[in-house]
């Protein structure tokens, strides 16, 4: 079953898993109305167990409390700024207390001697992607670009399909997308670029490169969405909050505000577009 069946509700869909087609149309006839602005299900494409790599116990907990605030059913989570193999334990734990709320990516970092091991780990226990970033990247030595490349040999050896990478710069982004069109990349902070100009940019490359998206949390312009949106095709963009450190609350907000009318006059979104971005298409790539 797929998020696209129209007229069920989140939480209908989450509850309807299992259930037949004949009584999904049942579900859809009794559905009611849910708090949330999406016909679809929410998935966050980026939830940290951490906060720059501190935890504190309650912490998982917390992370439900705001998804359940902010109306957000399930996120990808995973652990970084702290050695490979105990980022990965950690996200266990959290995918094992909350199996149906969360989704597991794994984490390696080049300092650790183990990091290929545990993108084996990985592997072997199905996790669907994997979360790299630059400021630890370039810890594994001087040029970030090897660094980078061995480890993404690596990742597409042990057949991990998803890329949630941290980059800043441009080129390299364009290189690594084409380099390995096997992988699905997922760009955090819709390119973390700088200023509008450089924006449109990473969007057109996004736009033209199949297995290219971008994330839009901790993006502090996000007045220039209505506009990035449209740069980068709506199919290409996936809802994310950067928690534990920005608020999913605030965070969904910054796109559900895209129904209303923006200072770009870009067209708003209609409710098929918003469902899109706040979990449809990640729930393509990931297969739910
Ligand atoms: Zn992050």
């Amino acid at each position: 079953m797929t998020y696209k069946s129209k007229g069920i509700s989140r939480r209908k869909f989450l509850k309807s898993s299992a259930l037949t087609a004949s009584s999904i149309a049942t579900a859809t006839t009794l559905d009611s109305c849910t708090s949330s602005t999406s016909k679809g299900p929410v998935i966050d494409v980026h939830m940290h167990l951490e906060n720059v790599g501190n935890y504190w116990e309650g912490l998982i907990d917390e992370i439900i409390e705001q998804y359940d605030y902010a109306g957000i059913d399930k996120g990808v989570i995973f652990n970084m700024w702290m050695p490979s193999r105990e980022s990965n334990d950690r996200t266990l734990i959290g995918y094992k207390k909350y199996p149906d709320r969360f989704i597991p990516f794994g984490h390696v970092r080049p300092i650790d001697s183990d990091w290929e091991d545990e993108i084996k780990r990985i592997s072997d226990s199905n996790w669907k992607g994997i979360k790299l970033h630059q400021g630890e990247m370039r810890e594994g030595g001087p040029d970030l670009r090897k660094t980078t490349l061995d480890i993404i040999e690596k990742v597409a050896k042990y057949k991990i399909r998803i890329v949630l990478i941290h980059l800043n710069n441009y080129e390299q982004i364009d290189e690594i997308t084409r380099e390995f069109p096997e992988i699905i990349w997922i760009i955090p902070h819709m390119g973390s670029q700088k200023g509008r100009e450089d924006l449109k940019l990473i969007c057109e490359l996004v736009k033209n490169r199949k297995n290219m998206y971008l994330d839009t949390c901790n993006v502090g312009d996000y007045h220039l969405f209505g506009e990035a949106f449209q740069w980068a095709g709506i199919e290409k963009i996936l809802f994310g909050t950067d928690g534990f450190q920005c608020s999913p609350l605030v965070e969904k907000a910054k796109v559900e505000t895209l129904k209303l009318p923006t200072p770009y006059r870009t067209p708003r979104l209609t409710d098929e577009q918003l469902s899109m971005v706040l979990g449809g298409n990640l729930a393509k790539i990931l297969g739910l």
